[in-house]
């Protein structure tokens, strides 16, 4: 039996892509899910969904850039669950554009969205996952914080940060028994993914490949903390 039945999942980005893949493999292990993202009316066609498939699922239309919105999003997930075992800093948005024309604006974006996000919602679920004795949050981050594309200095930047960021809470957390990772994905078929790689579909992952991947690294046993992930896809053209 898997260690997430019944366990709280707050997953943030849950309208498209790798967020909503794990949403539907959460509930497929018998997790409870929390969907964040700005796009509302996917998230209730999510929610829909997932309530056809037997799953038990909160939608909550979030900016995680947006420190209130952020409190508001961990309010409405105790007061529906009561508890927030896992949390997954998924949202993301993709840049290309190279330093020199890349305005303040677009760097605050970028950074706010795939960094300060994480750092917000992981503020929030730290002093509840202390107070329950377990937690785990997973940070999606990218090959970019590995070997930057080219064009990219924003995105490649919130990822490096995203990496520090873990190792610092990984360090902090884990005496209350709360496991703090990161997962590397490479090309991934989604709305960002399609944005970013001219490779064909299948020669790429999906979105749930990298939902199998976040489960993967959630259903473990709270002593357990699988660090980190980097996967890539397997094919060359
Ligand atoms: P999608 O574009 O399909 O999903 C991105 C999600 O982030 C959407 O649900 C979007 O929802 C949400 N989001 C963006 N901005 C905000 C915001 N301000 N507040 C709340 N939610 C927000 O792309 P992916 O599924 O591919 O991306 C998921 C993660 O995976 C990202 O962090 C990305 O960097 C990472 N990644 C993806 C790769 C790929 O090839 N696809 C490769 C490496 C990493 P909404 O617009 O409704 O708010």
């Amino acid at each position: 039996m898997s260690i997430l039945l019944g366990r709280v999942v707050v997953i943030t980005g849950a309208s498209s892509g790798i967020g909503e893949a794990s949403a539907l493999a959460f509930v497929a292990k018998g997790a409870k899910v929390v969907l964040a993202a700005r796009r509302a009316e996917r998230l209730d066609a999510l929610v829909s969904r997932l309530g056809a498939a037997g799953g038990e699922a909160l939608a909550v239309a979030t900016d995680v850039t947006d420190a209130d919105a952020v409190g508001a999003l961990f309010d409405a997930a105790m007061a529906r669950f009561g508890r927030v075992d896992v949390l997954v800093n998924n949202a993301g948005i993709a840049d290309s554009t190279p330093a020199e024309e890349t305005s303040l604006e677009l760097w605050w974006r970028v950074i706010d969205t795939n960094l300060t996000s994480a750092f917000l919602c992981a503020r929030a679920a730290i002093p509840i996952m202390k107070r329950q004795g377990h937690g785990r949050i997973i940070n999606v981050g990218s090959i970019s914080a590995k070997v930057p594309r080219a064009n990219s200095p924003a995105y490649s930047a919130s990822k490096w940060g995203l990496d520090g960021l873990t190792r610092s809470l990984a360090i902090d957390c884990r005496a209350d028994n709360v496991a703090v990772s990161v997962f590397h994905p490479g090309i991934v078929a989604t709305e960002l993914g399609g944005g970013i790689s001219s490779l064909p579909d299948d020669l790429v992952a999906q979105p749930e490949d990298a939902a199998d991947v976040i489960v993967h690294m959630a259903d473990l046993p709270d002593h357990l903390n699988f660090y980190e992930a980097l996967v890539v896809q397997n094919k060359i053209p």
